[in-house]
């Protein structure tokens, strides 16, 4: 039998989580070539091509950020009769495109040394030893003393989920106002059981994606997609005809409790990334999630040279969203109005904050106090009851 090859740090799956980290560990690598951590991604596809749009508040620059396509500052929430605009000229929404993303990321990853990208590969088996971990691929077995598993898994069933089909259409009218995202807007109806509404990125007059977004514990089928967003096209935008351009359809769990990687099953082998504690649950955003703590968790590895798992957040953070998520799966008929409430009783960028998981202690009490109060505290007691 050959020798499994040895790496210091095998990612398993080269997707947005996986190749941050591999930014990183290439960046530390080349400035810091005696600790060098030699590292291995593997991903099944043999190519990249776009197939998402990211889209999150930017408080930092990041690596990526050649990858931003547009930025705006001011967004809105529509509930009922009511819209709120909110903006901040400090903290913009921006969108990354992801095939400028994976192209910036290959590059970087060519130039490297010390880290590689096997393309058209997967890991079918993880076995974690006392002092490494074995990962069994397609062709070849490879060894390595941390293991970063980024490979989505199997969601358990009664999981809250957010799931969406969203069109980028152009139109051959002007319909769209370029200045503002539609970040939520509420549908008027929905099914009981859901939380339903519209989230717009208007690129131009005549250029967005449109969204509709569920809150459920069932995804929809596409037909009940395309009648959606058929019918807000119709009725928000007036519009006869459009030409959709892309689509892009997901599925992201939101957890009440997502995982503590104090408790992985193996220290050697950590789990990160969308279906780990990276994604915040309670707002499905995983992207700025991700690209902190991989920038994190490869300082740690730098520093102390052994395998720490960083925390995507805090402790206060995970305990809100699973209090938020219980409001969710228990009063999805008052979702919109509490969305809509926290949007316009709260100063934007202190919201932006603590839907970023950069909150200060007085952005906490600002939200709280904006949250239907002993509705909450109800919540928050049977959260910690049933913790
Ligand atoms: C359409 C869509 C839009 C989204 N928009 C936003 C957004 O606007 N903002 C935001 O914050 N988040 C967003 N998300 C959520 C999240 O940011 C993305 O899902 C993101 O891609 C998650 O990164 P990841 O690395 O965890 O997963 P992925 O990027 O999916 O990477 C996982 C990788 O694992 C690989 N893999 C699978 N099996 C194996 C195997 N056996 N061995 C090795 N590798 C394997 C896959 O090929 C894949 O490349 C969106 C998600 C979707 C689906």
């Amino acid at each position: 039998m050959n020798r499994a090859e040895d790496f210091d740090v095998v990612v398993l799956g080269g997707g947005m989580t996986g190749l941050a980290l591999a930014h990183h560990l290439a960046e530390q690598n080349a400035m810091q070539p005696a600790k060098q951590q030699q590292t291995l991604v593997i991903e099944p596809r043999s190519s990249y091509v776009r197939d998402k749009t990211w889209c999150y508040w930017q408080h930092e620059s990041s690596p990526f950020d050649a990858a931003i396509s547009h930025r705006w500052h001011r967004w809105s929430v529509s509930y009922g009769d009511h819209t709120h605009v909110g903006c901040s000229r400090t903290t913009p929404y921006v969108r990354v495109d992801s095939a400028k993303y994976y192209t910036i990321a290959q590059q970087q990853i060519a130039a490297s040394n010390s880290v590689t990208l096997r393309l058209g590969d997967h890991a079918s088996e993880v076995c974690a030893g006392p002092d490494h971990v074995q990962v069994t691929c397609k062709a070849s077995t490879v060894q390595a003393k941390q293991v970063i598993d980024t490979r989505p898994t199997a969601i358990p069933a009664g999981t809250l989920l957010q799931h969406f089909c969203g069109w980028e259409i152009t139109t051959d009218t002007d319909v769209f106002d370029p200045t503002t995202v539609t970040l939520m807007d509420f549908a008027s109806h929905p099914a009981s059981g859901d939380i339903h509404f519209f989230y717009v990125l208007p690129f131009s007059p005549r250029h967005a994606l449109v969204e509709t977004t569920h809150f459920s514990l069932q995804v929809a089928n596409e037909d009940r997609y395309t009648q959606e967003l058929q019918s807000y096209l119709q009725n928000r935008f007036e519009l006869k005809q459009w030409q959709i351009k892309h689509r892009e359809q997901g599925v992201i769990p939101m957890p009440k409790q997502t995982l503590d990687l104090a408790r992985r099953r193996h220290a050697n082998i950590i789990p990160m990334g969308l279906h780990s504690d990276t994604t915040k649950a309670s707002t499905g955003y995983c992207y700025p999630h991700a690209q902190r703590q991989a920038s994190r968790h490869v300082a740690a590895l730098f520093a102390r040279q052994n395998a720490q798992a960083v925390p995507a957040r805090s402790k206060l953070s995970r305990w809100f969203d699973g209090v938020f998520i219980d409001f969710l799966e228990q009063h999805p008929e008052l979702a919109g109005e509490v969305f809509l409430r926290l949007f316009t009783g709260v100063p934007t960028d202190a919201l932006v904050r603590f839907l970023s998981d950069r909150a200060r202690p007085d952005d906490y009490l600002r939200v709280m106090t904006a949250l239907p109060k002993w509705l909450f505290i109800r919540l928050a007691y049977q959260h910690a009851v049933s913790a």
